[in-house]
Order: structure tokens, then C-alpha cells, then sequence
């Protein structure tokens, strides 16, 4: 049997991590690693896919079959309001990049990354796959929708005129080990994560920056990498699937507060600072989709994941993203 060659573009970030640790450790086979399966993780020391000779080096040196493509970048609300022709560009960079390789070198199969926080601003919830381009994004992040949401329009583009198996995925707040840990510009949870912990270690206040109404969709890491290793190898769709934990189990950001205070013990004060832009109310998403392919996948439970998560920031504080 010929051997399968799968490239994971950004795969030093949490998601890709992660990828690799489902690889690694999964004794499920629909999971874990396959015979003749060879699988490449790549960060930005092995080439800057913004420029198309590194890219087209990459595909030359390891010959892929198939792609898993996450690097992006990528960050939280606030940083996302301040950069958004740097998310545009950047991204759109990327994206062109390795999608064409993608094409000229007869990759098998590509797995691209959306994001629920790309869909229209204005919408009915829950929100489901058909409605990516019905009305324009939030205008926090503007820059980072449509950088993503042309990843679809490339992929029927690519399926049509050449026949390419292009797809992508909808994750929604993906949070555990190896998160961006800035104290600016990262993801509430790894962001919340990093301020409680020096809040202990300070003793110093915990305040959180928005009201902490906001309600969100978590997916732990590992859980989206199985998910992502499904896609790979089961979905046939070009249209993208969104992977997400259900609406019943949304978590408004307190009580993700409320699950960091505890996972790390933190017995001092703690506030909102309700001056601070609470982004999108709410973008609750429908898994049924994912529920119809693979009824029986089995998410971490929210509090299990955070323990899992924070217990993996406090090993590696000296060494992590921050
Ligand atoms: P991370 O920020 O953790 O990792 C980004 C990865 O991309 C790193 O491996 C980084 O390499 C690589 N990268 C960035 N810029 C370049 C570049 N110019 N050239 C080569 N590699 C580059 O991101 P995540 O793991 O969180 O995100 C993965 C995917 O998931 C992204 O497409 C993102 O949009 C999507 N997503 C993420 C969500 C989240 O909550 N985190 C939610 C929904 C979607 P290096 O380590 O060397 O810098």
C-alpha cells in the first residue's frame, strides 16, 4: 500500500498540538495513527506560508497527500479590533498559498479551519453551516471573517473548475494545552487562565474585562483533533461541518471564570470590569450536523477539560506562549 503523506500546517499551535497528541496517544483506531500513515506537523521555522516559494518548498521536500491547514493567525477580540487588515491580509495570504500547492502538487484531500466567530452579525440562532455568508460579520472582526470565509468560496471554486476535495471545519472557542497565554491578544480562557494565576500568585485582584454575560460554545483541543482526524479521513462534504459541543452546552463567561477559580483554587477577590467591550452577545451554533455523521463521539466534560487545562498551563508556565 502507497503511503499517505498528511501535512499539519500549524501544527506548533494549540490546535495542532493537539492533533498530534490524538495521533500519538489515541488507541481508538478511528482516531489514532493508521499504518502507512506518515504524518507532518509544521510550524513557522519550516517555511512562512504567507510567501508562495516556502510554501511550494514545503510541498516539494514532503510530497503530502493529504492537508490539514490551521495556520492562521489568529487571536481574541481585542486584538482582532486593532489588526483587522493584518487578519485579512495574512490569513489570505496563507490560505492562497497552500490551497494552490495544494491543487498543483494533486493533494487528495483538504482540511481547512473556519471559525463560528465569522458568521454574519445579524442572524437567527442557533446558527447552522448554510448561513456563513448570509449578511456581513461583526464589525469587531471583520478582517478575520472574510479572510475565513473565502477558504469556502476558494473550496467550491477549487471543486468545480479542477475537481479538488477541499473542505473545511467550523470549531467553535477551542481552549487546552499549548494556548496563547498573552495576557493581550489572546482567547478569554487562556487569557482568564494567565490573569487568575497571577492574581494568586500576586495576590492581587482577579478581574475580569467584560460584564461576563456573554455566552459561548468551548470545544477542548482534543476533542476537535479527533474531530478534525474524522473529517480527514469520513466526510466527503465540501461544504463546511460545524464542530462544536451542543447548544445546551453553553457557558456564559462567567462561568468560565467561575471554572478557572476553581480549577486553580483561587480563593482571592474577583470582579467584572463591565467597562470593558463584551464582544457578540452570543453565537450559538447547532452540531447537527456532526450529530448525524457520529452520533456517538463522546466530548470531555467542560470542568474535566479546564482542570486538564490549567493543570498543563501550571507545569509549563516557564516555557509556554505568554
Ligand atoms: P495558534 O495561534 O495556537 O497557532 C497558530 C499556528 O500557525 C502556529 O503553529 C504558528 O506557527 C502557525 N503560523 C502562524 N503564522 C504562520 C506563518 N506566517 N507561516 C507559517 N506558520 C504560521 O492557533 P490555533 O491552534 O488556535 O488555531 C488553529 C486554527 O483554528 C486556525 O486556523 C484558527 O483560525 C482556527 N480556530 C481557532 C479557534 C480558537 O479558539 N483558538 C477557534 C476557531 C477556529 P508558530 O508556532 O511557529 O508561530
Amino acid at each position: 500500500m502507497s503511503e499517505s503523506v498528511i501535512l499539519v500546517t500549524g501544527g506548533s499551535g494549540l490546535v495542532g498540538e493537539a492533533v498530534k497528541w490524538v495521533i500519538e496517544n489515541e488507541s481508538n483506531p478511528r482516531y489514532g495513527k493508521k499504518e502507512g500513515e506518515k504524518w507532518v506537523f509544521l510550524s513557522s521555522k519550516d517555511g512562512d506560508l504567507r510567501k508562495e516559494a516556502d510554501v511550494k518548498a514545503i510541498f516539494e521536500k514532503y510530497k503530502p497527500t493529504h492537508v490539514i491547514h490551521l495556520a492562521a493567525m489568529v487571536g481574541g477580540l481585542f486584538k482582532n479590533m486593532k489588526y483587522k487588515l493584518d487578519f485579512l491580509r495574512e490569513n489570505m495570504m496563507m490560505n492562497e498559498n497552500i490551497l494552490w500547492q495544494s491543487k498543483e502538487f494533486n493533494v487528495k484531500k483538504v482540511v481547512s479551519c473556519l471559525s463560528t466567530c465569522i458568521f454574519p452579525d445579524k442572524t437567527t440562532y442557533p446558527i447552522d453551516e448554510t448561513m456563513v455568508h448570509d449578511g456581513p460579520p461583526h464589525d469587531s472582526n471583520f478582517g478575520y471573517a472574510y479572510g475565513k470565509r473565502m477558504i469556502d468560496v476558494y473550496n467550491h471554486a477549487y471543486n468545480e473548475q479542477f475537481g479538488c476535495h477541499f473542505t473545511s471545519v467550523i470549531p467553535t472557542n477551542v481552549f487546552g494545552p499549548h494556548d496563547n497565554y498573552e495576557l493581550e491578544g489572546s482567547h478569554v480562557l487562556p487569557g482568564l487562565t494567565h490573569k487568575c494565576y497571577l492574581a494568586k500568585k500576586n495576590n492581587t485582584p482577579f478581574v475580569v474585562w467584560g460584564s461576563g454575560k456573554p455566552l459561548r460554545q468551548f470545544i477542548y483541543s482534543r476533542d476537535l483533533a479527533k474531530l478534525f482526524i474524522w473529517v480527514l479521513r469520513e466526510y466527503e462534504e465540501i461544504d463546511p461541518i460545524i464542530l462544536s459541543v451542543g447548544e445546551e452546552d453553553e457557558v456564559s463567561i462567567k462561568d468560565v471564570a467561575d471554572g478557572i477559580v476553581k480549577a486553580m483554587d483561587f480563593k482571592g477577590e474577583y470582579a467584572f470590569d463591565s467597562t470593558k467591550a463584551d464582544g457578540q452577545y452570543k453565537k450559538t451554533a447547532n452540531n447537527h450536523k456532526l450529530m448525524k455523521y457520529i452520533p456517538d463521539f463522546e466530548f470531555t466534560p467542560f470542568d474535566v477539560a479546564i482542570k486538564e487545562s490549567v493543570e498543563w498551563f501550571e507545569q509549563n508556565y516557564d516555557t509556554l506562549r505568554k
